[in-house]
């Protein structure tokens, strides 16, 4: 055994040495889950980006088109990421299509739902931040690696700021939300802190 974690002491130190000179990144190996979670990712950020377009030509509400920019930033953050790892996008080019049936149909029942009335459009926008940040919350419990984790958490606090932001719009309108996804608990913990920076 002994001579065993030796040997494992000595490739360590060896690959390490030499993973200071080469980059890091795309060398590492990422388990199927997080590869699938990174896919999943990336048309999920674009399922919000688009949403979002589609209330502000509706309504012209600028939380709308200030929020899909962000929306924008984080479908560029997992693109990088998925770069990176040497893996393809997951995300269709062209807006309100998806490659995943699921975010398909998840775009034209919230697009739907958005048709309604600013109030529902705004429902949906906290809807959509609630789904984000719950699965990232998922998706981070399932990795490790640095260069993900960093974005998974700046990718979750802009997701906190949008929600906060659509709150107060839905509270302006003299209406309230139930999140669906993350618990109450978590929802009034994120509702209780100041919305700020997120990282680059
Ligand atoms: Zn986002
Ligand atoms: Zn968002």
């Amino acid at each position: 055994m002994r001579n065993v974690a030796l040997i494992f002491a000595l490739i360590l130190s060896v690959s390490c040495s030499k993973d200071d000179t080469i980059e890091t990144v795309t060398t590492a190996e990422l388990t199927p889950q997080e590869i699938a979670d990174l896919s999943v990712l990336r048309e999920e950020e674009k399922l919000a980006r688009d949403v979002y377009l589609y209330a502000y030509d509706t309504y012209g509400l600028a939380i709308f088109n200030n929020i899909s920019k962000s929306e924008q930033t984080h479908m560029d953050k997992v693109l990088s990421l998925l770069d990176a790892y040497g893996l393809e996008d997951s995300a269709h080019p062209d807006r309100g299509v998806f490659n995943k049936a699921e975010l398909s149909e998840l775009y034209e029942s919230l697009t739907a739902k958005a048709a309604l009335s600013l109030n529902d459009a705004l429902q949906v926008g906290a809807t959509i931040e609630d789904l984000d940040i719950s699965d990232i919350n998922e998706f981070l419990s399932r990795t490790q690696e640095p260069s993900i984790v960093v974005v998974y958490e700046s990718l979750n606090c802009g997701s906190k700021n949008h929600i906060r932001s659509f709150i107060r719009q839905i509270e302006s309108h003299g209406d309230t939300y139930t999140p669906q996804f993350i618990s109450q608990d978590e929802f009034e913990t994120i509702l209780s802190q100041p919305s700020g920076g997120c990282g680059n």
